[in-house]
């Protein structure tokens, strides 16, 4: 019995885009800029805030 796997691979999505920093087409990656977990009136809520940063030198899109 042969096993394929379908599933998408689980690691970051990663994009090209010019990055000023480094002056050339970099690889840029998703990353999580959200304060993470924080109490709103008593509910408990999480911030998540997904930016395009650079892989190379971590700058911002
Ligand atoms: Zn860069």
């Amino acid at each position: 019995m042969i096993l394929l796997d379908t599933e998408p691979d689980p690691v970051e999505e990663a994009a090209y885009g010019y990055c000023r920093r480094c002056e050339c087409e970099c690889v840029f990656v998703r990353r999580d800029q959200g304060i993470g977990r924080f109490e709103y009136h008593g509910s408990k809520e999480i911030h998540v805030d997904m930016r395009d940063c650079c892989a190379t030198c971590g700058d911002e899109l």
